[in-house]
């Protein structure tokens, strides 16, 4: 039972370098983020002895239960939604934050990285698809959205994250996948920037995402399932 979750991570990684190879990229260059939101303490042991350097969470309150009883024997990155009012413990854990998506939240986690000198890596979340149901900014305000976080002194935007509508056929969000790529390459264009991470593809369709340039992919259920 214990070997599941070190074989899976294999076979994860596996077909992760599978699609490098098939698309021309360099091995190494997608990070596996470990989505551990539905994983207990001794599942993320066990997934970081098998090689995982990266925790997902999906809420705060969680990261931090978590994060004082394992501490920082991986890096953790925040990819759910972030209410201002816990910028404050967010910033304290997270290496990454994957879900920024107002220039308000930014502000606020600009403030509290400030206050303890720290430099905080975000990501601005885009809603692509248009979904009522998810976060993000819409793609048409992603280049005026980046351009004012910027002003933001404590804090480096590294990219854009999304997540795809839930589809049976990965294929069915390639678009979705390649939008984003297109949003960033239009942004780095307009603000003169060289941002560089993709945060797109879980479970479901991960293969498709790193064909379409992801370098962070988000994945729970296959790891943990
Ligand atoms: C849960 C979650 C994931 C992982 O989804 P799986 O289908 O379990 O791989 C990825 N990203 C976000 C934002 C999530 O909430």
């Amino acid at each position: 039972m214990p070997r599941m979750i070190a074989d899976n991570i294999k076979s994860v990684t596996q077909r992760i370098a599978k699609c490098c190879e098939k698309t021309g990229r360099p091995a190494g260059s997608v990070q596996l983020v470990c989505v551990t939101k539905e994983a207990s303490v001794s599942q993320m042991l066990e997934a970081a002895r098998a090689g995982i350097k990266i925790f997902g969470e999906n809420r705060v309150q969680d990261a931090a239960r978590k994060h004082a009883a394992i501490g920082n024997r991986a890096e953790w990155h925040l990819i759910g939604h972030l209410q201002t009012n816990k910028a404050r413990d967010a910033v304290g854990i997270f290496s990454l934050i994957h879900s920024v998506d107002s220039v308000r939240l930014a502000d606020a986690i600009d403030k509290e990285a400030g206050r303890i000198g720290k430099r905080q890596d975000i990501l601005v979340q885009v809603n692509i698809s248009g979904e009522k149901s998810k976060f993000g900014i819409p793609p048409e305000s992603a280049a005026g959205v980046l351009k004012e976080i910027v002003a933001c002194p404590n804090i480096s935007i590294r990219g854009l994250m999304t997540i795809a509508p839930e589809a049976d056929d990965p294929e069915e969000v390639r678009p979705y996948f390649a939008g984003l790529r297109q949003i960033l390459e239009k942004v780095n264009v307009e603000l003169g920037t060289n941002y560089s991470m993709l945060s797109m593809g879980m479970s479901n369709d991960f293969e498709v995402a790193v064909e379409e340039g992801a370098t962070l992919v988000r994945i729970g259920r296959a790891i943990f399932r």
